[in-house]
């Protein structure tokens, strides 16, 4: 299905230039394929009518402003790196990118903090805080996305168990409101106790409260000795139970990542890895735990590492591998691009559920239930001390592959656990969020949406809002036959938000 562009707003792109200057505004042939995508699977693309790339708070305070005067959608797009659809304006209308808002505005060690521009990634800033031996320790596993993306999907990663995850590290945001509103909240601060938090509300609300214009965040010190240790498990239950002892132990792995069998060999395969681990043991091997410790000098270092391999080989490893440096961080690394290998094996679907991480093996195992039962193929791979669950779904049927996919959530769900830990509900998981979520919570979260963006400009038709997920033209196709649509008024054409005026043509 090939994207399909709605008329050009002529007043937006005209009032847009007279903001940012014509030479930051793409219209039409212009706009790039890739405005029109992030790294969800499971969603066709949809270019959008205008795309717009500020260079100041105050430019993007006035595009709201023309978007709000005409009923245009606004849609923030950091790196496009989002697995939920996030920034795939299924409305048309208006992509705020980010791109040229890329600077480091400060870094300061004293605070340790960095605060940047949304348009920063993950690798500029870590490049840049390395002169001081300093790191953003969270690590989604593409330092290609931004820090306003990140921001937005409250992202994790593998380093969450010990650092935390975005979360635990913004202090300080400057953000336009649905309003062109620019407000403050937080700061360099360590602790706030001044009203609601709004910092917390922002983090994690998708671009559907407010556009996010600069970040602070905390860093921490660079710890220069570390190690990465394999081991295999016959069962994934073994793998994963002993993760509660491993963090009570004190030694405070940075990484611990469990694997299942078919997904390591994918992910190495595709990384071009070889593990010395012999045939045998990786043909009993049904899972692996991958541990990182990190420590400022060898000598602690190697005790930690002596120390794990006899908790690990303890409580059921057939063995221990500590992994020369290189091949460590080309294992972590693979780990990290696991989703590449997935892709290209032809996965239909990932799934990222989080629950209690006790109940990690009883979730794969209905998992696993109900991908046989479905005559699926469902494998995966993740953050084992965060409870965690990427699950890459391979079943082409949309219909066959919703309710399977549905069903896992609502295992997850029965276990204590949530939709989404990190990748964030976006597009992709918007149905399930509707059906599975406490109706009072929805409710809630409309409230809070309503108050910073009262006329719904702000990326419609995702998390919560219930306009459905199919453009106008008819061009998109998401939920399954469980979840009929609700009604668009889709006159007009191109980019009208069922809650918002007539846009002005
Ligand atoms: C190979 C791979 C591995 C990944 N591994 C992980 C992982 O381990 N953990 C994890 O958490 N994620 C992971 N991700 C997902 C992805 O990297 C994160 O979701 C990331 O946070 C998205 O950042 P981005 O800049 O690409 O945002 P985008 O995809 O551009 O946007 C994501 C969301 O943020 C909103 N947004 C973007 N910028 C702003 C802004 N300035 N103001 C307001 N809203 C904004 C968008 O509207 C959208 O809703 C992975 C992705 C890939 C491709």
């Amino acid at each position: 299905m090939s994207p399909v562009a709605t008329p050009l707003p002529e007043p937006v792109a005209a009032q847009l230039a007279a903001v940012v200057g014509r030479q930051h505004l793409r219209v039409g042939d212009e706009i790039l394929p890739e405005y029109g995508h992030d790294e969800a699977l499971s969603l066709p693309p949809h270019v959008p009518d205008v795309v717009v790339l500020p260079g100041s708070t105050d430019e993007v305070a006035r595009i709201v402003e023309v978007a709000r005067a005409l009923a245009v959608p606004v849609t923030a797009r950091g790196s496009a790196t989002g697995l939920s659809g996030g920034c795939l304006p299924g409305h048309g209308g208006i992509v705020v990118s980010f791109e040229r808002m890329d600077r480091i505005l400060s870094i300061d060690t004293a605070n340790h903090a960095a605060v940047v521009q949304p348009g920063v990634t993950l690798a500029q800033l870590n490049v840049a805080l390395a002169e001081h031996h300093l790191t953003y320790p969270v690590a989604p596993g593409e330092d290609s996305a931004s820090l306003g993306g990140t921001v937005a999907t409250n992202a994790g990663g593998m380093r969450a168990v010990r650092h935390g995850v975005t979360r635990q590290h913004v202090t300080g945001l400057q953000i336009v409101t649905g309003t062109g509103a620019v407000v403050r909240l937080g700061g360099m601060v360590t602790k706030a106790s001044s009203g609601y938090d709004l910092v917390q509300l922002v983090v994690g609300s998708e671009g559907t409260l407010a556009l996010i214009t600069e970040v602070t965040v905390r860093v921490v010190g660079i710890l220069d000795h570390a190690a990465t240790v394999v081991a295999p498990f016959p069962t994934l239950e073994g793998a994963t139970s002993v993760v509660p002892t491993l963090l009570e132990s004190g030694l405070q792995p940075s990484i611990v990542e469990y694997i299942d069998q078919l997904s390591m060999a994918g992910v190495t395969e595709h990384a071009g890895i070889e593990l010395a681990i012999p045939e045998k043991e990786r043909a009993s091997a049904l899972a692996y735990l991958v541990i990182v410790v990190e420590q400022r000098t060898r000598d602690r270092l190697d005790e930690d590492v002596e120390e794990l391999a006899g908790l690990l080989e303890a409580q059921g490893a057939t063995n221990t591998y500590v992994l020369a440096p290189s091949a460590g961080a080309g294992l972590v690394r693979a780990r990290e691009q696991a989703f590449w290998a997935a892709k290209a094996a032809g996965a239909d679907d990932i799934v990222d559920v989080v629950v209690p991480r006790a109940a990690i093996a009883p979730f794969i195992e209905s998992v696993g239930a109900l991908a046989a039962a479905a005559a699926s193929l469902v494998i995966g791979c993740g953050h084992a001390g965060d409870g965690n669950v990427h699950l890459s779904v391979f079943q082409p049927d949309p219909a066959i592959r919703h309710r399977l996919v549905g069903d896992m959530l609502t295992a997850g769900k029965a276990l204590g656990g949530l939709i989404s830990g990190e990748h964030g509900i976006g597009v992709a998981k918007k149905p399930y969020f509707a059906e599975l979520e406490d109706p009072v919570h929805l409710d809630l979260l409309a409230g809070i949406k309503a108050a910073f963006d009262p006329a719904g400009i702000l990326n419609p038709g995702t998390t919560i809002d219930p306009i459905d997920p199919i453009d106008p033209a008819g061009h998109r196709d998401l939920a399954g036959p469980a979840h009929p649509v609700d009604p668009v008024d889709r006159g007009g054409g191109g980019i009208r938000h069922p809650g918002a005026q007539a846009p002005a043509r």
